[in-house]
């Protein structure tokens, strides 16, 4: 057995497919975001950075800067222990109920990731359930997908946001087998809305439960940024709301929020919560910080959504293919992963902008695309040189022969 070259032809084929990752060096500058100095094989350079999640800026806000730093002066730099062994701290479990608080429910558990959380919440639940059927959209999250692989138990795929085809797939089981419908409300790669009144209403009609993943939308949406189910006042028709404090928090870890029971059990059973050293008090209090500054600012968000609006607006006066988008993804279609790879090279080197080539696995094969996140901090000047800049690239690499063939 050849092990080096199990591996080495497993990297070569990626590379000659074109959808080969590379990490880009950057070194954010406080106060200064989005701007960052890229650490290239050249030299530095100054750029500015299009495809953070950290989608308000709050990863630089004084107030969350201030509260992780008073931490680290208090408590010290880790926890020190899994949750059950020394590692539940005083911030823990004041973060915990500001989350109960914020999506209106009984209670929360934070884990060390959205990823995490996902996982291991889903598939933990899923084993509770006598005879479970989840009924998975087919865009989900791979955190997701891999929490209904460990679940172990039977699952639909339904098509993306498709109503109708979920209750379909419902109507034809077993009326008396456990039932969880499992979607997000804001898919980060197109940028659409899940119909989640919709769905609330088939989870009623055949008695399941709902779990929601919010993780593109806490902080953003809402008017205490509970999220889209806070926007829509539907957050007590989902059982299980999932969300992360790594994107519009600025900050890491992850959390579930539903009742007081299926919280308790997550926490009793779930082998991802459980056996993990849990979260540092100093980035626990900076996200404390961050929630609770965004529960009570709006000036964030409103300024979010129009620069996102902006943004989309002034991409397609210079007829750039931005694919439809209600929410503050900016997603131009390409088409193609090489020229994808190209293109985001090209931005880069000629023009310091820095937006990651979206390709397969994350999206179909196809619809290969760069996935803009403008966020509050970009200013109009930005804007311009961007739209400017991807204008020339389009020409240069006549971009417009692949996204009209997709
Ligand atoms: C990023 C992401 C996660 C994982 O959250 P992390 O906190 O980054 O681990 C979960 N779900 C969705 C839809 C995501 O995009």
């Amino acid at each position: 057995m050849d092990y080096d070259r199990i591996f080495s032809d497993a990297i070569t084929a990626i590379k000659d497919e074109g959808r080969y990752r590379v990490f880009m060096d950057i070194e954010r500058k406080k106060g200064e975001f989005p701007s960052a100095t890229w650490h290239s094989e050249n030299g530095e350079k100054d750029i500015v950075v299009w495809c953070s999640n950290d989608y308000l800026g709050m990863g630089q806000h004084p107030d969350v800067i201030a509260a992780m730093k008073d931490a680290i002066d208090k408590v010290g730099a880790g926890s020190g222990g899994t949750r059950n062994i020394s590692g539940t701290h005083h911030y823990h479990v004041m973060l915990e109920e500001e989350l109960a608080s914020l999506h209106k429910k009984e209670a929360a558990l934070l884990f060390t990731s959205g990823y995490i959380s996902n996982e291991t919440s889903i598939s933990t639940i899923a084993k509770m359930l006598p005879n479970c059927i989840i009924y998975s959209d087919e865009l989900n999250h791979s955190s997701m997908i891999n929490g209904v692989l460990n679940g172990k138990c039977e699952k639909r795929i339904f098509m993306h946001n498709d109503a109708k085809h979920l209750e379909e797939l419902l109507r034809a089981d077993d009326p008396k087998a456990a039932k969880i419908i499992l979607f997000e409300s804001v898919y980060s790669m197109d940028g659409d809305f899940a119909p989640i009144k919709k769905f609330c209403d088939l989870a009623d009609k055949y008695n399941c439960m709902t779990y929601m993943d919010e993780v593109h939308a806490v902080g953003m949406y809402g008017p205490h940024g509970g999220g889209v189910a806070e926007e829509r006042g539907l957050m007590d028709r989902i059982d299980v709301i999932e969300g992360t404090l790594g994107k519009a928090y600025g900050m890491m870890g992850g959390y579930i929020t539903a009742s007081k029971d299926i919280v308790d059990s997550v926490r009793s059973f779930a082998p991802g919560f459980i056996f993990t050293t849990s979260l540092s008090p100093a980035i626990t209090a900076g996200a404390l910080a961050s929630v609770r500054h965004l529960k009570n600012s709006q000036v964030e968000r409103d300024r979010h959504q129009e620069r996102a609006a902006t943004l989309k607006h002034m991409m397609r006066d210079k007829k750039l293919p931005v694919m439809p988008s209600l929410s503050h993804i900016v997603p131009l279609l390409v088409g193609d992963p090489v020229i994808c790879k190209q293109a985001s090279d090209m931005l880069l080197e000629e023009y310091g902008i820095y937006v990651q080539p979206i390709n397969y696995p994350t999206v179909p094969r196809g619809t290969e695309r760069l996935r803009f996140a403008p966020n509050p901090l970009h200013d109009d000047e930005m804007m311009e040189h961007l739209v400017n800049s991807l204008q020339e690239v389009w020409q240069k690499l006549d971009i417009h022969k692949y996204s009209s063939a997709a």
